[in-house]
């Protein structure tokens, strides 16, 4: 019986060793950079909230137009973290690391460990001298916990919906008040309007803000087309989203409506991985690779994986 125990120990002890020495063994590495990549520049999109089952042609046409073009990677099966709070979603997004790693647990972010698992564009910003990011939020918290530190521009106030539209546009067309190379943006409305009025493409609240959502992304899109075509400027594109919503909440992880969101991956000359379901950690290691930036403590972090073939 001992000799049982003391084997069960031990075989305890090497498997619980061996995932904390995983974690340890990531040291601080150089970061390598394609030198061959000179102007690509990334638009992220993040919607709050978003139900997968909500993209109709009558609810949001321009997405639902772009969900099914060949130059589009989509999938309405998109996995949120096992834990469907905002904060613990915008973090596994944003830093390409499960919650069990940057442990946000709730939207407090007491006990956030992003000193070891940082946001993507705390790599780009070590790679890349020049590089410019830049972050618009409508929820502050993602600004104030998870970027802050690491970005050249975060936007300071809270803003509503049309201001982070019109603060994004202003820094894509204007490049004011700086011109950013990777941008963040975030609305929020669509989650608010989940939580006062129901999460469902049956409620009108809810379907009146994702279809304003929807122009706003439209045009969005639409300036990144025409710098791809008049400046010469070679963007990825994504939509994003944190959790889904079922009634007026979206605690209950085991629901598909909330566990499971929306991702979008646009770009005119690259292939996506076909039959792959995203999850949240897959954001961060696909625009790494799209920057042409690596480490060996990127790869050894990183739980998600790159969707560029
Ligand atoms: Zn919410």
């Amino acid at each position: 019986m001992k000799k049982i125990l003391l084997l069960l120990l031990c075989v305890f002890c090497f498997v619980s060793c061996k995932k904390d020495l995983a974690v340890e063994v990531c040291v601080e590495s150089v970061v390598s950079l394609d030198t061959t990549i000179s102007n690509h520049n990334v638009l992220i999109v993040g919607i709050d909230g978003f139900r997968s089952d909500a993209l109709t042609e009558d609810i949001t046409p321009f997405m639902y137009n772009l969900s099914s073009r060949d130059d589009v990677y989509f999938t309405p099966f998109h996995n949120t973290e096992e834990d469907t709070y905002s904060g613990p979603n915008w973090s596994s997004l944003l830093t390409g690391v499960h919650y069990s790693k940057h442990n946000v647990v709730d939207n407090s972010f007491v006990g956030s460990r992003f000193s070891t698992y940082p946001p993507f564009q705390y790599y780009l910003e070590l790679a890349y001298q020049q590089i410019n990011t830049s972050s618009i939020t409508n929820w502050n918290p993602i600004n104030t916990y998870i970027h802050h530190q690491y970005l050249d521009y975060t936007s300071a106030s809270t803003l509503n919906d049309s201001m982070v539209f019109q603060s994004s546009r202003d820094l894509l067309i204007e490049g004011y008040p700086i011109d950013p190379d990777v941008l963040f943006l975030q609305f929020d409305e669509l989650d608010a309007a989940g939580h006062s009025f129901g999460f469902s493409p049956e409620v009108s609240e809810y379907v009146s803000t994702l279809s304003k959502i929807d122009v706003f992304v439209e045009s969005l899109f639409n300036i990144i087309e025409e710098k791809r075509n008049n400046l010469g400027e070679d963007w990825l594109f994504f939509i994003v989203s944190d959790h889904g919503g079922d009634g007026t909440g979206h605690g209950d992880a085991e629901n598909p409506h909330i566990n499971q969101t929306i991702f979008f991956s646009q770009h005119p000359d690259l292939s996506f991985k076909p039959n792959y379901i995203t999850n949240q950690t897959d954001l961060a290691p696909t625009i790494l690779d799209y920057m042409g930036v690596d480490s060996e403590e990127i790869d050894c972090k990183m739980d998600g994986i790159s969707i560029i073939e």
